[in-house]
């Protein structure tokens, strides 16, 4: 798979497998950090992820007492991906080229904290929390 990078080129990545499942959540800490009505990730194993430049340049933020983090580029603020969980890599949808195939939209999670204005569209299946499996 190609080089991805955030939008200054600072940051960049690969990944080896091809992601089938966006997870759109929509709780308030993920309504901040897209700036938006929801944040989509791709999950992908660890072993399927690999940094290639600029890692220096991200930026963490932790949730306190909380296992969520967020990951950002110092220079752009583009969204980066983050481990929230030891085993696996969380990236933005966003920062992944537009054009990869079977890539669709299966879950929105916590739509009980969407905003009044975020209308959801399509045949994701809709969680009031968490994704439970
Ligand atoms: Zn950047
Ligand atoms: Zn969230």
């Amino acid at each position: 798979m190609n080089v991805i990078s955030c939008n200054c080129g600072s940051v960049s990545f690969e990944i080896k497998a091809q992601p089938s499942d966006i997870y759109v959540c929509h709780c308030s800490i993920c309504q901040r950090f897209s700036g938006a009505g929801g944040m989509p990730v791709v999950i992908l194993k660890n072993d399927d992820f690999n940094w290639l430049s600029g890692q220096e340049h991200i930026k963490v933020w932790r949730k306190p007492d909380a296992d969520w983090e967020a990951n950002f580029c110092s220079i752009c603020g583009s969204a980066l991906p983050g481990m929230n969980d030891p085993d696996r890599m969380f990236v933005p949808a966003g920062i992944l080229p537009p054009d990869i195939e079977g890539l669709e939209i299966k879950h929105h999670i916590f739509v009980g904290s969407k905003a009044c204005w975020d209308e959801i569209a399509g045949a994701g299946k809709q969680h009031d929390g968490p994704f439970t499996g």
